[in-house]
């Protein structure tokens, strides 16, 4: 019989590959230079934000690397031939408890292959949710992955012990399912995603009438407790690279994604090749600054007002070489100088370098008196690198031409970094993304 500890390495292993529960953008660190303590590498445990900004570590595991389909890109399809193994729901539950009582863990990720049908994996997986939430009292974070052709009885069930419940959306047309993942329906999976909206949007309305309740005959006045219902929400993955979709139709599906099912998160995973792969798959892995640049789109899109096609270039793609809301700037110099004292809170968003947080101050500021150059300042990096696309009282750009490459941070300067002309970060130099 395998031991728990073989199944950890073969199952921890097999679900590095899902990206959905990554916080995304971190550096990697390690302590083979003998300075520090751990790691954040390898796999097993992975970090997430909590609903309220917190990074939490998750133990990071699969049910079972069986699995009935044969998603080509996939490690654990039906015709890899890796090494298989299955947790039973006890031993999931022993493992979770053990690492959190040994404060190694704040949470559980679980995913898993597809054993037998969706409805039993899915029974398996609310199962080991529940035990450790009735039985255990665990108060820890819980991500379930979901299956989409599970009933929807069983949906509502993992909702109720999970935090955050998550679908893959896995290539982004019908037309890559059925070259690459045979057998998936995006239809199917959007059925769910809707099913798990409407239970999210249910929770919140009987939230919102249980603060309505005062008193109940004969009893203390307070609120009924509102059913609960993943109150982290949904979020999703999408492989790229390993079909044709363009950026564009990425990001379109993205924008469709978060309107009409309200993920609170679309995980791009760029796509990697694996062992003994099939001849439709690219022979290369994506290039990781591509799933950057659609991080960054991405959030320009759910933040900043974007819109998918404005971002992307004439050919359908996002530049990798800068920002794309710096190579929006660059290609719209009808917008540009923006008057910082008159634009629009919308018109500001739009200048590269500038946050929310930079506009909130700026509209905060000038209600009260105009906005100089001095206040752009004391904005930091930002403002200073906002200064080439704004004018105000005091400044007017031009000293600079727009478009011209810009310096790298004099901190990192000053740490010894080659002293290169580079392009610059939107989220090095603006506020920092809080990942979901
Ligand atoms: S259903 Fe999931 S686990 Fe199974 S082959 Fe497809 S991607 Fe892999």
């Amino acid at each position: 019989m395998m031991s728990v500890a073989r199944k950890i390495r073969i199952l921890a292993d097999a679900a590095k590959y899902d990206a959905s529960c990554a916080s995304s953008g971190g550096t990697r660190r390690d302590s083979r230079d003998q300075k520090g303590l751990g790691s954040n590498e390898g796999m097993g445990i992975c970090h997430s934000y909590a609903p309220d900004g917190r990074c939490i570590s998750l133990l990071k595991i699969l049910l079972t690397n069986w699995c009935v389909y044969d998603c080509l890109y996939c490690v654990n399809r039906v015709s890899s031939d890796v090494e298989r193994a299955r947790f039973s729901v006890e031993e999931v539950v022993n493992l979770t408890l053990d690492f959190y009582r040994r404060n190694v863990i704040e949470g559980l990720f679980l995913s898993s292959g597809i054993i037998r049908t969706p409805d039993y994996t899915m029974e398996q997986l609310a199962e080991v949710a529940r035990q450790l939430r009735e039985v255990h009292g665990f108060r820890g974070y819980i991500h379930l992955k979901t299956i989409p052709d599970a009933d929807e009885a069983l949906l509502a069930r993992a909702g109720r012990y999970a935090d955050r419940l998550s679908i893959n959306i896995e290539l982004p047309s019908q037309a890559a399912l059925d070259a690459l993942a045979p057998g998936k329906s995006s239809q199917q999976i959007r059925q769910s995603m809707a099913g798990i909206r409407l239970k999210l949007d249910e929770a919140r309305e009987h939230k919102a009438q249980a603060q309505q309740i005062r008193s109940l005959p004969g009893r203390p006045a307070a609120a009924a407790p509102p059913p609960r219902f993943a109150p982290a929400g949904q979020s999703t993955q999408m492989i790229i690279g390993a079909d044709a979709s363009d950026d564009r139709s990425i990001l379109q599906v993205s924008a469709g994604l978060y309107a009409g099912y309200r993920l609170r998160r679309v995980y791009y995973s760029a796509f990697s090749p694996i062992p003994h792969a099939s001849a439709k798959l690219p022979g290369q892995a994506a290039p990781l600054v591509r799933e950057h640049r659609l991080y960054q789109a991405d959030w320009l899109m759910r933040f900043y007002g974007f819109d998918a096609s404005e971002l992307v270039l004439p050919g359908g793609m996002l530049s990798m070489d800068m920002d794309p809301k710096l190579a929006w700037a660059l290609a719209h110099p009808e917008w540009f100088p923006v008057d910082v004292n008159r634009a629009p809170r919308e018109t500001l968003l739009r200048v590269p370098g500038l946050g929310a947080h930079s506009v909130q101050r700026l509209l905060d500021a000038r209600r009260v008196r105009q906005v100089r150059r001095a206040d752009m300042e004391r904005l930091g990096t930002a403002g200073r690198k906002a200064l080439d696309f704004v004018h105000l009282p005091d400044h007017r750009p031009g000293a600079v031409p727009l478009g011209a490459p810009v310096r790298e941070p004099t901190a990192r300067r000053r740490a010894g970094a080659r002293a290169v002309h580079l392009q610059p970060d939107l989220f090095g130099w603006a506020e920092a993304p809080a990942a979901a």
